[in-house]
């Protein structure tokens, strides 16, 4: 069968009028300068970034590739394990995760494996780039991985040089080494979901994780809920309040798995990111040493608040990559079926639909790019904005590659039926998308107050 030369509704490149074919007759000296060179959006907008970024992003790519891609529909459906229990499948993809720089991109080489060019730009972008980048191929995979990030942040944000000498070097050490030592961050509890990330709410809450007093250090009990990873997290950074007193008094403690009176009580039975567990974590009295606080008594809030900042653009970036996993996906459909006679890519309300879900992806990830480029300290305003625009949009583009799909794109074997329950989490988690976007009001609120007219 020969190839065809052109896309219904298209000219063929040897067309006069072809763009494709438009600029050869200009004059040498002006060609470069309109001619764009034949390149996937992809393409363009790796080629747009900072050298270190290019070069990271074009890692990760590799990486889901090479490691996520085929484990991706089998982890997904696998009956959730027990909690303590990995997939073999999952349990290799951690070693080589770890052996690759990709659990310990938070502190620099010799003691991390980021480079110290990627520290030229906010951490944020980075973080965003590769969630992008691991959510294209797996939502639940990069939700193991980057899980493990969000339990070490706080130990970063609370400025605790000992803490990160004692706690995340020698974990570090041990995952790049191919024995993986992670993390979890656990803030959400029964009664606290979205207490645990706005402060009105936080302000009124009663805890549920309260630390007690007691010589040489503290005594943990309570339970927190939906933490990510945190079935087979060595390490834990918990938050918790001090007796008798509220959400104000939040407190990091560093729990380890193997200190007495610590139960993952179970996984949770959910709808999408299945290859990472959400666990619910029970504190039995747990002892906690005064050395295992993490910044000091009473800083925890603080440290909560600045972790989220962050942490929101890289929830944005998995939304970013979600919608460009669908997009390519209902892509390769379009390629791929044959209607009527014809490709369905030769359809022009397909073409339209297309377009669009090429067009919203770039307008998210353009949002996040432009937001986080300059995010040397990250700002709550626009890491919400950043969350709730590009998870809200990202599923809208999920909804648009199901529609063109139609029956295979319900099939689990079409992969978009799995982004679209991935995606919807992204919606939920890391504050609810109504709470960032009181996250926004809230930040912002200095200038409304100046402006709001008293009688
Ligand atoms: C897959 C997954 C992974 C997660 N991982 C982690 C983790 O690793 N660590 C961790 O600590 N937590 C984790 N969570 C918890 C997550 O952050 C919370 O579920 C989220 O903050 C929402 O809290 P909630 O579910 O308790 O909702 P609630 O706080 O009970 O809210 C219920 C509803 O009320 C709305 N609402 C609440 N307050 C207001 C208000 N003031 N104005 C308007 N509407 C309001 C909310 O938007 C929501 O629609 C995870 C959750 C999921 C689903």
């Amino acid at each position: 069968m020969t190839p065809q030369s052109h896309l219904d509704g298209f000219l063929s490149a040897e067309h006069p009028l072809s763009p494709r074919g438009l600029f050869a007759n200009l004059p040498a000296a002006i060609r470069p300068v309109v001619t764009p060179k034949l390149a996937t959006v992809w393409e363009q907008d790796t080629a747009a970034l900072p050298r270190a970024l290019a070069h990271a992003r074009r890692r990760y790519r590799g990486f889901a590739e090479r490691e996520l891609r085929d484990r991706s529909l089998a982890a997904d459906l696998a009956p959730h394990p027990k909690p303590g229990e990995v997939l073999p499948s999952l349990a290799a993809l951690l070693k080589t995760a770890g052996r690759e720089g990709m659990l310990t991109d938070l502190l620099p080489r010799p003691l991390g494996s980021a480079s110290l060019g990627s520290y030229r730009y906010p951490l944020v972008w980075t973080q965003a780039l590769r969630s992008e980048e691991l959510a294209r191929v797996c939502g639940g995979q990069m939700l193991l991985l980057s899980a493990h990030s969000l339990g070490v942040i706080p130990i970063v944000f609370a400025g605790d040089l000992s803490a990160i000498r004692r706690f995340v070097v020698p974990a570090y050490r041990q995952t790049m080494a191919g024995d993986p030592h992670l993390f979890a961050y656990a803030i959400t509890e029964p009664s606290a979901g979205s207490d645990a990330e706005e402060g009105h709410g936080a302000s009124v809450s009663q805890p549920n994780v309260v630390a007690k007093r007691v010589s040489g250090g503290w005594s943990l009990q309570g339970r927190k809920i939906f933490i990510s990873g945190g079935d087979i997290a060595k390490s834990i950074t918990v938050f918790a309040s001090l007796e008798s007193e509220g959400i104000e008094s939040w407190t990091c403690f560093l729990v380890t798995n193997d200190m007495p009176g610590f139960e993952v009580v179970r996984n949770e039975l959910k709808m999408g990111m299945r290859a990472s567990a959400a666990s619910e974590l029970a504190f039995h009295d747990v002892f906690v040493p005064d050395d295992h606080v993490i910044g000091s008594p009473r800083q925890g809030w603080a440290i909560n608040r600045a972790t989220l900042n962050a942490s929101r653009y890289a929830v944005a970036g998995m939304a970013v990559g979600l919608a460009q996993g669908a997009t390519e996906a209902a892509i390769d459909f379009a390629c791929r079926t044959r209607l009527a006679g014809k490709s369905l890519m030769d359809f022009q309300e397909v073409q339209l639909q297309i377009a669009n879900m090429m067009t919203e992806t770039a307008a998210i990830r353009g949002m996040l790019w432009q937001a986080a480029r300059k995010a040397y300290v990250a700002r709550q305003d626009r890491s919400s904005m950043c969350k709730f625009q590009c998870t809200d949009e990202a599923v809208r583009v999920v909804e648009m590659a199901l529609e063109l799909m139609g029956n295979h794109g319900t099939l689990h074997e079409s992969g978009v039926e799995k982004i679209y329950r991935d995606a919807r989490l992204t919606q939920i988690f890391e504050g609810t998308n109504q709470i960032n976007r009181l996250a926004v009001i809230e930040d912002q609120q200095e200038h409304f107050l100046a402006r709001i007219e008293r009688n």
